[in-house]
């Protein structure tokens, strides 16, 4: 099933003269049950396309379609089958993580309730840390908290940006070994965008590479591995600053310029 497509979608920040292209036309189709890694260099456009699926902003043009749905109001109704961590864990500084999870859990439909305890249990907040308040976290735990607001009300779809940032390194095992049950044991469709090409490279099923905006390559996990074989490549970093360097190469010889 296809759980979300793109196409031409573009988005522009900024008045027509001086605006900034974020998206240049990404045409994309995500399949369920997957694991996507979005990745590119600083400013290439993935919190731009993973606000755009979320619903935080808009674009500029083109389409896109979650589980089918395209019309605003199906795609508001879509987005109840989202989850979503992007940018900072939102929530009131001054309450405990356990208050923040309550108060976003009364405001979901009751069929979509859950077990507190078990979602914490889950994404690893202990006790004393579920009392703590949002202020008074460190960064592993906002992680942590804000992974659990994702994963209110079950979602279908999880969009991650950057889940590991600030995580030790037991933390961005426990994160990835989490992101690896939801989907096996939940089925859960995930799209993630991290620099840490090494993690990315334990748990996606098919990589998206962006670059200015726009679709450089996606390619499953398998192709690629054949690819950096083929290559003599050790790890995905090198494949990635590989096509980078193609396309740095390809977009050199449009402007008439040679490479150094
Ligand atoms: P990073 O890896 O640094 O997080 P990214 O791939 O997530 O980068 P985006 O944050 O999507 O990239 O940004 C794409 C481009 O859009 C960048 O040039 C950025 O400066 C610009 N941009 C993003 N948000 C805004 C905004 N609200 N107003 C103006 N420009 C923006």
């Amino acid at each position: 099933m296809t759980v979300f497509e793109a196409r031409g979608l573009r988005k522009e920040y900024g008045r027509r003269r001086g605006a900034l292209t974020a998206l240049a036309g990404v045409d994309l189709r995500l399949e369920s049950g997957r694991i996507y890694g979005l990745v590119g260099s600083n400013g290439a456009g993935k919190t731009t396309l993973l606000r755009l699926i979320a619903g935080l902003s808009f674009p500029t043009a083109g389409s896109m379609a979650l589980f089918g749905a395209e019309d605003e109001k199906g795609l508001r109704e879509a987005r109840l089958r989202l989850g979503t961590l992007i940018a900072d864990a939102a929530g009131y500084e001054d309450l405990s993580l356990w208050q923040n999870l309550r108060v976003q859990e009364v405001l979901l439909p009751t069929a979509q309730r859950q077990d507190l305890q078990a979602l914490c249990d889950l994404v690893g907040l202990d006790r004393r840390g579920c009392r703590r308040t949002l202020r008074q976290c460190s960064t592993g735990q906002k992680q942590r908290y804000g992974l659990a607001s994702a994963l209110m009300g079950s979602p279908e779809f999880l969009l991650l940006d950057e889940p590991m940032n600030g995580l030790d390194p037991s933390g961005v095992a426990e994160m990835r070994e989490l992101i690896l049950r939801l989907n096996r044991e939940r089925g859960v469709t995930i799209l993630i965008s991290s620099h840490l090409l090494a993690e990315l490279h334990k748990i996606a099923t098919d990589y998206i590479f962006l670059r200015f905006g726009s679709v450089l390559e996606t390619v499953s996990a398998a192709d690629l591995d054949r690819r950096m074989e083929e290559r003599g490549m050790k790890d995905a970093e090198a494949y990635f600053l590989e096509l980078e360097r193609a396309a740095r190469a390809r977009e050199g010889s449009l402007l008439g310029l040679r490479e150094e």
